[in-house]
């Protein structure tokens, strides 16, 4: 089987952008593949976190992962802290990259404008990290969203500069994106992207929110002038909301701009709302229930930590030879 390999970050309640550009195309492709889904908490710590809280949404958003759909016995299912290998080669591979491709990177940028107060190198090497993540299972697709393509990007670049001197040793991963749901908006800024960390609550919708909330937030949506609903570049905010009832309904444009036609925007928007909702409840049932049932969460964190050591060993042995580390005695 060719290996799948994706994380998210324990920063915050997951929003339905990481659902749809993320983990609803990981349950939807993840049987073909052997699959590895990490709670990258390793990254998560780029911004600085409340440690009580961090612990707690780790084990939140590693329960949400089976809820929403992945089966723990058949998914590699675990804490990237829990798998010290991951820190292990991010070093190695820190010594094949250079400063030039990582002042490229836009979300560095980014996030060091929302956190001035903290710009630390662990933000700036950031991508090798992930880069390392992906590259020490022998990855061959990474199912991912649209704002995580240059780091793709320069994880095959790392990998493939690393074979280039010492022969294959890493698989160099592709990316996967589903047709619709690859960049999510913020319902208040639709030029920016739906994020966790976003400090207005009213831009996302998260997982955990209650129906109200859901309906709320998308009513209050900022959407455009005009009353058609039309799928258009000018029509940012509708636009936004059009992507997200196709990606969870599987309805093409033309279809939705047909079935709201000469319907104004409010009725599109509760639609939108009450599609999202639904779409949400059998996975936050899930998620609580599954919460209560300490003894299975433990199980699944510490046989899937086991069997990611083993495959993440393998892969960092085999480069700790390469660069010329002396063998273990
Ligand atoms: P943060 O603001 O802390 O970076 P985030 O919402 O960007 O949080 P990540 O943990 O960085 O979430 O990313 C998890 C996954 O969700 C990645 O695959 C990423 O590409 C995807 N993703 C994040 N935001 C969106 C979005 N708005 N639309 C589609 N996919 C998204
Ligand atoms: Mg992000």
């Amino acid at each position: 089987k060719k290996v799948l390999f994706s994380g998210m970050q324990a920063t915050g309640n997951l929003t339905i952008g990481n659902y749809l550009g993320a983990l609803k195309n990981w349950v939807n492709i993840g049987d073909e593949y052997e699959c590895f889904f990490s709670v990258v908490d390793l990254h998560s710590i780029t911004v600085r976190q409340d440690p009580a809280t961090l612990r707690k949404r780790a084990r939140e958003l590693l329960t949400l992962y089976i809820a929403a759909g992945l089966d723990a016995e058949k998914n590699c299912i675990y804490y990237q802290s829990h798998v010290s290998a991951h820190a292990e080669l991010s070093w190695i591979l820190n010594c094949f990259t250079y400063m030039g491709e990582l002042n490229r990177m836009t979300q560095f940028k980014d996030k060091s404008a929302k956190n001035a107060d903290n710009i630390n190198s662990g933000l700036f090497t950031y991508p090798v990290l992930m880069a390392a993540d992906i590259l020490l299972y022998q990855t061959d697709v990474v199912p991912v969203g649209i704002d995580q393509m240059q780091h793709l990007e320069i994880a095959r670049d790392i990998g493939t500069r690393f074979n280039s001197i010492y022969g294959d040793v890493f698989t160099i991963p592709e990316i996967y994106m589903g047709k619709v749901g690859r960049k999510i908006m913020s319902l208040q800024e639709p030029s920016k992207k739906m994020s966790k960390s976003d400090e207005n609550p009213n831009g996302s919708i998260y997982l955990t929110d209650e129906p109200d909330a859901i309906i709320r937030k998308f009513k209050r949506a900022v959407t455009d002038s005009g009353s058609d609903v039309i799928y258009s570049e000018d029509k940012p905010g509708i636009k936004n909301l059009i992507d997200i009832y196709c990606a969870i309904t599987g309805k093409e444009t033309k279809e939705v701009e047909k079935e709201f036609d000469g319907k104004g925007y409010g009725d599109f928007k509760l639609a939108v709302g009450e599609t999202v909702m639904d779409c949400l409840k059998p996975i936050q049932d899930k998620q609580k229930e599954l919460l209560k049932d300490k003894q299975y969460i433990d199980g699944v964190i510490k046989n899937n930590a086991e069997k990611a050591n083993y495959f993440a060993t393998k892969t960092l042995r085999k480069v700790q030879r390469k660069v010329g580390f002396p063998d273990r005695v």
